[in-house]
């Protein structure tokens, strides 16, 4: 039976991605060598850092004045080093979900935070609107998409200040006007690579603006700088990350990809709708198309157990929902192909006809 990886993060990877890695692992450029035990001085590792940098910056349309990093530390590490280099005295976040609250909980460290919205008391199934952002605030930050709680915010808000944006579960779904922020990061395991690295876009002029002294392995100007090489970075992550975005651009960029995207994403949508067994958790002008979070309708809500252990036994594998919102969720990231959601659809179909 063929199995569909719906996982929320580590997550479904191509292919090409597979293959090319686990190819470098056995032998890396013909150097005889695994990409494991080769010295990330080589000149063969520095060309796949080289380019995985520059392919950032061509797929996502990166300005100049712009430079693209890979760290390692997660997602989670950004929370703190994106206010450590960037907030002064005050800046604004909006909590739309666990994501963003950690996030307002590590920059309460490093200044005033104003939380200028949240979405808490709902259990997060919005994104909230019409909040004012403080002209006088270092920075607006924002969750893109809130994996947990399956819902996205897929324009960027009106903001009088720059904008520092967690895209790390939609990075690389679709187009984004990097003029308008300062700093974007984004933990590989969902969109890019294994875990291990996190991707970082960061303005240069930003930085060297806060008077407070910081480490050097948490300024972000010590990895410009030595262009991601200051220490050893994750290498074979790294070296993955690449081989998605070759992937990227074959597949005709970021743009091509948001219109496959879109298609998956109300493929699933549509059944959820449609079926008289599931709703949908997340309002729906904010659904995400990479976090697709859904329930059993109240009446069928016993079901619940069972249809998760059909669509296990279906193939539908990491389907479950996150424990703070219960249900499922499907984790449609830019690998999944619409054949596995057709797959999902099936099977949701198949039960419904079964009760
Ligand atoms: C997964 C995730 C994180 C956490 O990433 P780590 O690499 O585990 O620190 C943070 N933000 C978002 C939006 C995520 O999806």
């Amino acid at each position: 039976m063929k199995k569909y990886n719906f996982y929320a993060g580590p997550s479904i990877l191509s292919q090409y991605t597979i293959k090319n890695t686990a190819e470098a692992i056995a032998d890396f450029a013909g150097t005889g060598l695994s990409l494991m035990e080769i010295s990330h001085r080589s000149k063969e590792f520095i060309a796949v850092m080289d380019e995985a940098r520059a392919l950032t910056k061509e797929l996502l349309d990166v300005p100049q004045g712009y430079d693209v990093v890979f760290l390692g530390g997660g997602a989670s590490l950004q929370f703190c080093m994106a206010p450590y280099n960037l907030l002064e005295t005050k800046a604004a976040y909006l909590d739309t979900g666990t994501w963003a609250s950690n996030a307002i909980k590590e920059a309460k460290i490093f200044g005033q935070i104003d939380v200028v919205a949240s979405s808490k008391e709902s259990n997060y199934t919005f994104i909230p609107k019409n909040y004012l952002i403080p002209a006088d605030a270092d920075y607006f930050h924002f969750t893109s998409n809130n994996t947990i709680f399956g819902t996205e915010l897929r324009q960027e808000p009106d903001s009088p200040v720059p904008l520092v944006a967690d895209m790390s579960s939609d990075i690389f779904s679709r187009p984004v006007d990097i003029s308008k922020y300062v700093l974007i990061y984004a933990g590989a395991q969902k969109n890019l690579a294994p875990a291990g690295v996190t991707l970082i876009i960061v303005r240069e002029d930003a930085l060297g603006k806060v008077t407070r002294q910081i480490p050097t392995m948490l300024d972000y100007r010590t990895h410009i700088k030595k262009e991601s090489m200051f220490n050893t970075p994750p290498c074979v992550p790294v070296y993955a990350a690449l081989q998605t975005l070759k992937h990227y651009r074959e597949l005709g960029g970021v743009a091509a990809i948001e219109k496959l995207n879109l298609a998956k994403a109300q493929l699933l949508y549509d059944e959820i709708d449609r079926n008289r067994l599931f709703k949908g958790t997340a309002a729906p002008e904010d659904r995400s198309i990479m976090n697709v979070c859904f329930v059993m309708n109240d009446e069928y809500r016993e079901l619940e157990d069972e249809f998760g252990k059909f669509a296990a036994s279906s193939g539908m594998i990491g389907v479950k929902g996150h424990r703070s919102v219960g249900g499922f969720r499907a984790s449609i990231y830019n690998a999944m192909q619409i054949d596995g959601i057709q797959a999902l659809v099936d099977v949701m179909k198949s039960f419904e006809k079964a009760h």
